[in-house]
């Protein structure tokens, strides 16, 4: 079988991949990255954090970004029965990025992945990884369009294989995820939402199920005209509508009246209705020899605060600075500087997923009176950057200070 070779072999080219890529090649690395599906393609994860502008912009990829035409975004709006409420993620705690976009992510992934190729990295579609080899040099066998099969040998591996899950499959890392199986059913709508409706372009809207406070709706629009629209819940709830996948989404969305009248004039069949369920995984590690798991190849939480992508880039960005130590001849200890730092982000995320769904977060955002610096300080979680400590409720590990707030806001 032919053998090549590279420094730095990438299994996926999605957010983690590309990125990851781009930023190994601004040290000099060889990087190959090889890609099962031929892009564009479809992938579910359209709303991006503001955090995650601070990785595109490290990696080499804004003005990538910025010229493809993507929707605008500067906040996220909520809403529960009558009760409403928006936050502007300008009005943040966190320095940095206040705004991004809402990405259709077959165009996104490939704007990503074509960056990371001008900046020489080696990009493979429907070069599909098989098998792997962990080790000092590790090996993967890859077949190819042809169905030819071949192996590479690299310095480092990184699986960004995302739901595909590849190096957690093979070496049985996988580990339960501590939520509760969900689903969600999704589409894109051309939705004639009329400029008189107050529905602002720049924001997802959450909308929260009016009888079922863990059952949630997404409408994230894009430049288009285009709405993403969504519901998520438990499959148990998911199970109990029958018919097709759109006729399942469309009764879901009519017993919202909020959102059944926002999107009565809607366009459905822009795209399949699909449903993905059972997303939410983890991992016994994050590293091995040779080798690191990032974005949901490694863990995936939860969609609702829309963490996914910018959690993926803040593993590739760590990924990357690992190997540059590497390549500088330094020991990396991956646990202490890749997956203990990727994880308390992650946490940070869990903390506020948990008590979404508990109804205590909700509690929180739709506090009449609520205090302008403890809601700058839950914007900046919104707006993704769940890594900075000096914001409290990042540094709380505990999850002490946020059931305050939850306690004082329901009194
Ligand atoms: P992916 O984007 O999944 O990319 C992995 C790539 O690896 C794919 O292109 C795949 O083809 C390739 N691959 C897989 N196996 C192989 C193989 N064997 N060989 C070669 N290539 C392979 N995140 C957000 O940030 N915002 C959101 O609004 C949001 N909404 C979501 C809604 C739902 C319902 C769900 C389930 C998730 C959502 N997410 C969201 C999460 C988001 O989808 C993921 O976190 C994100 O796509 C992860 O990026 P990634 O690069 O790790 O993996």
């Amino acid at each position: 079988m032919k053998v090549e070779r590279t420094e730095v072999l990438i299994i996926g080219a999605g957010p983690a991949g590309s990125v990851a890529a781009a930023m190994l090649r601004q040290q000099g690395r060889s990087v190959l990255i090889l890609e099962r599906e031929q892009f564009p393609r479809f992938s579910i994860g359209e709303s991006l954090l503001p955090q995650s502008m601070e990785y595109i912009q490290a990696a080499g990829l804004l003005q990538d970004v910025v010229e493809a035409g993507f929707q605008y975004k500067n906040g996220a709006a909520f809403v529960r029965g009558e009760r409403q409420t928006e936050f502007d993620f300008r009005d943040k705690f966190s320095p940095g990025w206040g705004t991004t976009y809402q990405v259709q992510r077959a165009n996104f992934d490939e704007v990503l992945a074509r960056g990371a190729e001008r900046m020489g990295a080696q990009l493979r579609f429907r070069h599909e990884v098989l098998a792997v080899e962990p080790g000092e040099q590790p090996r993967v066998t890859v077949r190819s369009p042809e169905g030819e099969e071949y192996v590479v040998e690299a310095d480092f591996l990184l699986d960004a294989s995302g739901f595909g899950r590849l190096l957690p499959r093979l070496l049985k890392l996988e580990s339960p995820s501590n939520f509760p199986v969900r689903g969600a059913i999704f589409t894109h709508v051309r939705d004639h939402i009329g400029h008189d409706a107050g529905f602002d372009r720049n924001k997802i809207l959450i909308t929260t199920h009016p009888e079922h406070v863990d059952v949630w709706y997404w409408t994230i629009p894009f430049s288009n005209g285009t709405c993403s629209l969504g519901v998520v819940a438990e499959m148990d709830v998911l199970k109990r509508y029958e018919g097709s996948d759109l006729q399942r989404l469309q009764a879901l969305v009519g017993e919202d009246p909020n959102l059944g009248r926002l999107l009565a004039q809607a366009e459905w069949g822009v795209m399949p209705v699909r449903q993905i369920t059972g997303y939410s995984a983890n991992v016994s590690s994050l590293w091995g020899p040779g080798y690191a798991l990032l974005g949901n190849a490694g863990e995936f939480l939860d969609p609702v605060f829309s963490s996914g992508v910018t959690i993926a880039f803040r593993s590739a960005e760590l990924a990357a600075q690992c190997l540059a130590r590497k390549y500088a001849g330094e020991t990396v200890d991956w646990e202490q500087d890749y997956a203990i730092p990727l994880r308390a982000g992650v946490q940070t995320f869990r903390r506020f997923v948990e008590a979404w769904y508990a109804g205590g977060f909700q509690k929180i955002i739709f506090h009449p009176d609520p205090q302008p610096d403890v809601r700058r300080m839950i914007c900046s979680i919104l707006a993704g950057y769940a890594w900075d400590t000096r914001n409290p409720y990042v540094a709380d590990t505990t999850g002490r200070r946020l059931r305050v707030l939850e306690e004082l806001c329901s009194a």
